[in-house]
């Protein structure tokens, strides 16, 4: 419903470090976007989007 492009495994495709979409302030993690579906590559990923999301809204606020 966001438009976010797939990848070829038919995941949620994510364009940089910090599991942002291909939809500019739209972050993904987890089994949604990786064939490695376990609890620990999740909470990882998690974070990291987490971290880009912060990261971006203190940009917006500041810059
Ligand atoms: C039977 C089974 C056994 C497993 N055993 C292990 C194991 O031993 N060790 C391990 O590391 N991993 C295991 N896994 C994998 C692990 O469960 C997943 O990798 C992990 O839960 C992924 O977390 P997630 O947050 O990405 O997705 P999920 O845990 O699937 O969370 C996604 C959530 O989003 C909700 N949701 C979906 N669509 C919408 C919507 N439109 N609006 C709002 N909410 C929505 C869902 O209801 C769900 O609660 C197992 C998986 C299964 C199925």
């Amino acid at each position: 419903k966001l438009g976010c492009e797939l990848n070829e495994f038919n995941l949620i495709k994510t364009t940089n470090v910090f599991n942002e979409t291909s939809v500019k302030g739209v972050y993904a993690a987890g089994d949604i976007t990786s064939p490695m579906q376990v609890i620990a590559a999740a909470v990882f990923q998690g974070s990291v989007a987490a971290g880009g999301l912060n990261h971006s809204l203190i940009m917006e606020d500041f810059v």
